[in-house]
């Protein structure tokens, strides 16, 4: 049997109607600009989320780094969560590739950055410091929604403390639907937005880096600098256009199935279940309980991450059966 494989939500095999797009896209070289179907997503991403302009990226760390990029010279530096992505997660890129200092702060438990430590950790001009110019935020974190007000006030501050932002919005689609949030309300207080279309969205690579102009100009040649100047990358930009006008609004699929693996989980001893808001869930386990736990759940047909702490995230590729199916593994097996 199949096993229920809840790694990620990365894990998805494009449909067959995406392949079918996939194979008939009108493709040209986009290093030359030439890409019809990189053009037509593009320009779609970019008005999806407000904005003046979009950059086609083959991973989402990428995207991150030429926003990052285009918005940092060497020495200055960039406010971001402990357990950020931008900052956790890409290898270190903007420090290694960019020479942007990251300055990470604790994040509460939603996920936000306090206003307090965002204000006394921008530096001041001073030949001793890097310059602070950029905070970089992030949608869904660890599957939560990160509240608009919060958004709007973090977002604030940093312009009047003359910083630009930066939304790592991997998943912000899912924040949209679960939130029912318009993804371009979410997307305005930004300056650039990154989000993910391997994700929840299904297609097989791509990401999307949008903003100004100005700032899509720049993220442009730091694409090529990065090695990420694709060819016929119409193909699969086509696939990202397909989920677009497919996957999204059935996100909302994969956050009730969430809850019910949620929900099926509760009253085990030693377990204890966070209740998720979009399409992750995570249970922490008493030590007794989480020794190979991994293990264990893969050899009963069911993968998920983590060790204390299990993560199940849930996507286009999981049934309501094969929910069913993991709770009575879990169960069984915890
Ligand atoms: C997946 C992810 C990214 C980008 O990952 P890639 O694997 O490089 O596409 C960035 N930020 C967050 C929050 C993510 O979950």
């Amino acid at each position: 049997m199949k096993p229920v494989d809840l790694r990620s939500d990365t894990v998805t095999q494009p449909t067959a109607a995406m392949r079918a797009v996939m194979a008939a896209a009108e493709v040209g070289d986009d290093v030359f600009g030439d890409d019809p179907t990189v053009n037509a997503l593009q320009a779609r991403i970019a008005a999806l989320l407000g904005k003046e302009a979009a950059l086609f990226t083959p991973t989402g760390t990428q995207s991150n780094l030429c926003g990052l990029m285009a918005h940092c010279q060497r020495g200055d530096e960039f406010l971001v969560g402990q357990m950020a992505h931008t900052y956790r997660w890409e290898g270190g890129g903007a420090a290694v590739l960019g020479s942007i200092q990251p300055q990470p702060l604790p994040q509460q438990p939603d996920g936000s950055i306090l206003l307090a430590d965002i204000d006394a950790h921008i530096k001041p001009d001073d030949a001793h410091f890097a310059r602070t110019r950029l905070l970089a935020l992030e949608n869904t974190w660890g599957g939560q929604v990160l509240p608009l007000p919060y958004i709007e006030e973090a977002t604030a501050l940093a312009r009047r403390r003359g910083l630009a932002t930066h939304l790592d919005g991997a998943r912000v689609f899912n924040a949209a639907v679960a939130s029912g949030v318009p993804v371009a309300d979410i997307a305005r207080p930004f300056d650039s937005v990154s989000v993910c279309f391997s994700k929840g969205l299904g297609a097989p690579a791509g990401s999307a880096l949008v903003g100004s102009r100005a700032l899509i100009a720049r993220a442009h040649r730091v694409r090529k600098m990065l090695g990420g100047g694709m060819r016929q990358a119409g193909v699969l930009a086509a696939g990202a256009l397909h989920a677009l006008d497919h996957h999204v609004d059935r996100l909302a699929e994969d956050h009730a199935h969430a809850r019910t693996l949620a929900e099926g989980l509760q009253g085990l001893p030693g377990v204890t279940v966070q209740a998720p808001q979009t399409n992750i869930v995570f249970i922490d386990l008493a030590p007794e309980k989480a020794a190979g736990v991994v293990e264990r759940l893969r050899a009963a047909g069911v993968l998920c991450t983590g060790l204390y702490r299990l993560r199940f995230v849930t996507h286009l590729d999981i049934s309501a059966d094969d929910i069913a199916r993991a709770v009575a593994v879990l169960r069984q097996t915890l």
